[in-house]
């Protein structure tokens, strides 16, 4: 079946339309070009990290701000590639974006899952949502519970009210802001009582955000909490 609809559509790379020979995604060159994150990582948030250790090791921001979660990962670096597949799902309308990246997010989650997780996407907007007709996040959390073969639920979360623009805005008024925006749909708190949480979003910045859903999952009585990006923004990039 797969060879029969790969002969009519054969399997085009992510980046650059290309044609490719695997289901991965991205042809070669694209994927050299690419910044899977690959050896130590912080255990937090997914952030290369220098060296080798037998223990879970964080990265300089997650030391310095703490983190309302167990575990994080990210299978790519916000950059380059990293930075365009994530553009390109979040503007450009690409859905088959979504089924690839979610795969590698799952492939780098599953050592962190924990028994009867719940898929969760940080909510958008509701603005944002018209305007754009789909939640990325909620994209990727539908792809990542498919392969991982959890539950998701996609309007666990929701953003009370207009959230304003952040930027020019100090880091402890991000987290503010943010903090107020994001809270548990009531009828849908029942799913979160109880439940570890993976909570699943496309880019990991300063991890207000993320912060912000979390709280919002603690409060409506999640148990444990861990999170999952396509790609995590770090200073050397
Ligand atoms: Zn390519
Ligand atoms: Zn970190």
């Amino acid at each position: 079946m797969q060879t029969a609809v790969h002969a009519i559509y054969p399997p085009r790379c992510l980046v650059c339309g290309g044609l490719v020979e695997s289901d991965f995604g991205l042809c070669g060159p694209c994927w050299r070009d690419t910044p899977f994150t690959a050896g130590l990582a912080c255990d937090l948030c997914g952030a290369p990290l220098p060296g080798q250790s037998d223990r879970a090791e964080h990265c300089d921001d997650c030391l310095a701000t703490p983190r309302p979660w167990a575990q994080g990962r990210a299978p790519l670096v916000y950059a380059g590639n990293g930075r365009r597949l994530v553009l390109m799902l979040k503007h450009g309308d690409r859905h088959d974006i979504a089924a690839t990246a979610a795969g590698w997010m799952a492939r780098v989650t599953r050592p962190i899952l924990r028994e009867g997780m719940l898929a969760v996407p940080v909510p958008l907007h509701p603005r944002r949502h018209l305007k754009r007709r789909y939640n990325q996040a909620a994209l990727l959390a539908r792809g990542m519970a498919r392969a991982l073969g959890i539950d998701w639920c996609p309007d666990a979360l929701r953003r009370g009210r207009h959230t304003p623009s952040l930027d020019g805005r100090g880091r402890e008024e991000r987290f503010a802001t943010l903090d107020a925006a994001i809270t548990a749909v009531p009828r849908r708190a029942g799913r979160l009582a109880g439940r570890r949480v993976l909570l699943v979003d496309d880019v990991m910045t300063s991890g207000a955000t993320l912060s912000a859903a979390a709280a919002a999952c603690h409060a409506a009585g999640a148990t444990e909490i861990c999170v999952s990006v396509l790609a995590r923004v770090t200073k050397d990039h």
